[in-house]
């Protein structure tokens, strides 16, 4: 996953707007920031290709970037945005639950969990989602170079505990920083495998 080798696509805001599904996909999902935009940007070298969704406005909108030769890669918008109307909130509910349950060329979601603060509620929704949908999902912490090693085996244990409970969850779990570079590499081999 080179700069050059990833292209933005389109931003989708209803099913009849999704491109065709004639190429595998993996999407990225996470609570408002977690360190999506982040993440994404240092995976694949660029700088502001996928830009920072923590606005209301942008809490509807999927984002589909192509790889040349890989999967689509699908930037979920962040969940959990305290200050979004109720109605913004619904409609994209509508349309996640819609795209997971009915996306047959997704291949694995990428559920991104703040290593500080471990697995919340609503990320528990999303996992919930995603065994119903029958969607694999990995887990990939984020930030670890805020927390000391004991303070990542801390989360890391919770993590693995709650993952447990979900039949959809992959039990490795990827550790990253996009600041320090941590997990990148690795992260790009599963999504290359993928393709
Ligand atoms: P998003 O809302 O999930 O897209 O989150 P962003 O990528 O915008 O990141 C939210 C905040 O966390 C920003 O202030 C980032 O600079 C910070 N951040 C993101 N990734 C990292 C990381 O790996 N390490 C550290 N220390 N901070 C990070």
């Amino acid at each position: 996953l080179f700069a050059a080798e990833v292209e933005f696509l389109k931003g989708v805001v209803a099913m009849d707007g999704l491109p065709p599904d004639d190429r595998p996909e993996v999407c990225f999902a996470g609570r408002s920031n977690v360190g999506k935009s982040s993440l994404i940007n240092a995976l694949t070298g660029r700088r502001q290709l996928a830009r920072a969704s923590n606005t209301p406005g942008r809490t509807q909108e999927i984002n589909f970037f192509t790889t040349r030769g890989g999967p689509y890669l699908v930037d979920l918008p962040g969940y959990g945005y305290a200050n979004a109307p109720l109605g913004v909130v619904e409609k994209w509910q509508r349309l996640l639950k819609d795209y997971l349950a009915g996306r047959a060329t997704l291949r694995r979601a990428f559920v991104l969990v703040d290593t500080r603060h471990g697995i919340k509620p609503v990320d528990e929704e999303i996992m919930t989602l995603l065994d119903r949908s029958a969607v694999t999902f990995q887990v990939v912490m984020t930030k670890a170079d805020k927390l000391t090693a004991a303070g990542c085996d801390k989360t890391l244990a919770q993590v693995r505990e709650k993952l447990a409970r979900h039949p959809a969850a992959y039990p490795e779990i990827v550790m990253t920083s996009s600041e320090k570079g941590q997990g990148l590499e690795t992260l790009r081999a599963l999504i290359a495998g993928i393709g």
